[in-house]
């Protein structure tokens, strides 16, 4: 997930100069294997389960702090044996009476250790376990205190591979109460609160940033305590979101992120662009080659662009419209802008996939148009590369279509006037900076594009006044999707619903589960469903998964685009972006556990073509309340900018599976109850702040300074440094 601030701006200045973090946080950004324990192979989990800001790759210590507990394991019940209940938690003080290994070379016999206190007796149990190390463990006659899940066993009880074995000496060292993490496959809680606790012990004390009247009338922690306490719990309420320890800490994110929009808002205000205003006549050629009309919101959206560029300010615009709005052509419209006073642009998507794709869409037009242009992603290498950097440096490429390959530090661009973002949300901040930072006099004009509709209410939190255009009216002749919600139990029937819309000549994506943080066993969910569907359809059924190489990906999406495949079975790779109109049917496994922003996505790729389109919600019951309202509320609308209000009003409670796909600015922590008036206030205290010590000086401004740094406010940390 992302802070607030990160989700938010895109700075507008190009000096990213060696940075001037108070040096007391040094320790926090250091990589994550400067704690004792972390080696390369906890890393490789770590970068799974840990939600790394945009832009990073490494996992840092700092990143342990954010990586917020979803609950607790409740290990303070303390009965004596005979009271112990199975199927609960508990802690027991008990003497070793006797082992009773499995016989040797019968691995598959469990070790028993029989157990007492006064009152009765427990077997603890070891599967596959090594002898000297349940002796040394549990040494007869001596006093141990076990922790772990009581079970029974006939009328006896045993604890199978209990979570804590420790010495009455080493008593304090058993947590009473135990953080859990998220997405931890192959990282046991007991391993990774250890080293959060070590994290967490890096933090400096850090100097009170919020008012004594507010930690006052909210009766909350200090920072300090607050970290403590949510990752080292003595209490439940310590790791509930809305216990103070966690809201005084989603205050703070809130915080940050209103003080970095407030701080990046001031700047741009300052700061002068450059008028582009074209004569239009590459823009008539373009409207002339298209096919179709512009749509009345294509050309609202256009007036706008075309205001932001006549301007001296610099644009800074969000266009948003649902998969299948026509973005592209706007976008290309745009650059056409540029290209008209003889200026470049640039168009960056965040995949291979869609950059090719935009080239496609865009190549003919262009070609009637008269411009030139060129497309450089990674796969661009060598002396080809080599060709179109000089070409861009001599002004001979008039559009420029990419990936991350845009903005490297030998890109240079002749004269970069507008720069496109497609996805916008899928690049990190320092990313959208780096490729604006190429335009001429160090900044561009930017137009960054997203077909995640976002609810006003975040709107104004993550982009604060950044200017909106919305594709609202789909272009014309696009038929509704008809939307089924269908048990799993059914899926022969779906299959056999299938077999006749192929022989009709449709084609089909099959869309499989999200598995939390496991590109593997997505991929082997799709390979099965692969090797399912082939038993029915044969050689008609291709595969997409996220662990190809971007050349077999693209080789597959051209065979489904070319009619040599029926069934396109995929993990969520395909979400977005792109075009294959004779795509009609969506089968969308275990849909309960996608997000509503990201089913309604997944759904935008079919409805492109003359043929009716379906869209099969496959689920499996019994479905929670929120997986019900979702999948009601696909069946209701098709309404991007209605899905994504109702989205953010059943995540609300904290549901956010899916979320990270789904395109939606994240907090790591402020994902709270009463999220809306905590940014309420922490906004007011923004302003409050800003207006009183816009350079943060004061002695809180110091302290606010490194709440930015804690939360990564970087680019906004930047612009108090060039003031
Ligand atoms: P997205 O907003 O998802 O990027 P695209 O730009 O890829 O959407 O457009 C989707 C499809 O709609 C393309 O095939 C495009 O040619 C077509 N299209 C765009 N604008 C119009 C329009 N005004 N009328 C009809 N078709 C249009
Ligand atoms: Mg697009």
């Amino acid at each position: 997930k992302r802070s607030a601030a990160n989700a938010t701006t895109w700075p507008t200045f190009s000096n990213l100069k060696a940075d001037m973090r108070p040096e007391a946080l040094n320790p926090l950004f250091a990589e994550a294997q400067s704690i004792k324990g972390v080696g390369p192979r906890v890393v490789a989990l770590l970068k799974k389960a840990f939600d790394l800001p945009p832009g990073i790759s490494e996992p840092r210590v700092l990143d342990f702090l954010w990586h917020m507990p979803t609950g607790v394991i409740d290990r303070r019940s303390e009965p004596a044996v005979r009271d112990a209940v199975p199927g609960t938690i508990a802690t027991l003080a008990v003497r070793v009476l006797k082992h009773r290994a499995p016989p040797r070379g019968n691995n598959k016999a469990p070790y028993r250790v029989s157990c007492e206190d006064e009152t009765g007796s427990i077997d603890i149990v070891f599967f596959r376990a090594e002898r000297s190390f349940v002796e040394r463990q549990l040494p007869v006659g001596e006093i141990r205190f076990i922790s772990g899940r009581i079970e029974a066993y006939g009328d006896k009880l045993q604890m199978v591979h209990p979570d804590y074995i420790v010495a009455q000496e080493d008593r304090q060292t058993l947590p009473m109460l135990e953080p859990v993490y998220p997405l931890t496959a192959g990282l046991s809680a007991k391993v990774l609160g250890k080293l959060s606790r070590q994290a967490i012990a890096q933090v400096p004390q850090v100097a009170e940033w919020l008012t004594p009247q507010l930690l006052e009338a909210r009766k909350w922690p200090t920072f300090n305590e607050a970290m403590n306490r949510v990752h080292h719990p003595e209490d439940p309420t310590d790791v509930s979101t809305g216990g103070l320890a966690w809201q005084r800490l989603a205050y703070d994110e809130l915080f940050a992120g209103q003080l970095a929009l407030g701080l990046v808002r001031a700047s741009l205000k300052s700061q002068t662009g450059r008028v582009v205003e074209g004569d239009g006549r590459i823009r008539k050629r373009i409207t002339e080659a298209l096919p179709f009309d512009l749509t009345g919101s294509q050309r609202e959206a256009m007036a706008e662009i075309e205001e932001d560029l006549a301007s001296e300010s610099r644009m800074l615009r969000l266009l948003q419209g649902d998969v299948g709005s026509g973005k592209t052509v706007v976008a290309l419209l745009t650059c056409a802008i540029a290209n008209e006073i003889g200026a470049q642009a640039a168009i960056m998507a965040p995949t291979e996939v869609l950059a090719r794709q935009h080239l496609e869409t865009i190549a003919p037009l262009a070609k009637a148009a008269g411009l030139r242009i060129a497309v450089l992603t990674g796969r661009e290498k060598g002396k080809a590369r080599d060709a179109i950097l000089a070409e861009l440096a001599a002004g001979f490429i008039d559009i420029l279509i990419g990936t991350h390959a845009l903005f490297q530090p030998d890109v240079h661009y002749k004269d970069l006037a507008v720069a496109i973002i497609d996805e916008q949300h899928r690049f990190g901040v320092h990313q959208r900076l780096a490729l604006q930072s190429k335009g001429r006099d160090g900044g561009s004009n930017v137009l960054a594009m997203t077909a995640t509709p976002i609810p006003r209410t975040l709107l104004m939190t993550h982009y604060g006044d950044l200017d909106v255009s919305r594709l609202r009216d789909k272009p014309a002749g696009r038929k509704p999707v008809d939307t089924k919600a269908i048990p799993t139990e059914r899926i022969e029937e779906v299959i056999q619903g299938l077999r006749r819309a192929v022989s009709a000549g449709a084609q089909i994506y099959w869309v499989c589960p999200l598995i939390e943080s496991s590109m593997v066993s997505e991929m082997a969910a799709a390979e099965e469903r692969q090797a399912h569907l082939a038993q029915v359809f044969g050689d008609q059924v291709g595969l997409l998964h996220g662990a190809m190489s971007p050349a077999a990906k693209d080789a597959m999406m051209a065979e489904f685009a070319d009619d040599k495949i029926k069934i396109l079975v995929s993990t969520t790779v395909i979400e977005v972006g792109v075009n294959v109109p004779n795509a009609s049917i969506m089968v969308i496994e275990h849909a309960e556990r996608f997000g509503l922003a990201q089913l309604h996505q997944l759904r935008g790729r079919v409805g492109r073509g003359s043929r009716q389109s379906y869209c099969m919600l496959l689920y499996k019951s019994p479905l929670s309340e929120t997986a019900e309202a979702r999948i009601e509320m696909m069946r209701e609308t098709e309404d991007g900018f209605e899905i994504s209000e109702k989205d953010l009003e059943l995540r609300g409670g904290g549901e956010v599976l899916g979320a990270r796909q789904s395109g939606m600015p994240e907090f790591r922590v402020a994902d709270v109850p009463g999220f809306q008036d905590l940014l309420a206030a922490a906004r007011n205290d923004a302003v409050m702040v800003l207006d009183l010590d816009p350079k943060l000086e004061s002695e809180r401004g110091k302290a606010l300074r490194t709440l930015l740094y804690l939360f990564e406010c970087d680019e906004a940390v930047r612009l108090f440094r060039a003031a």
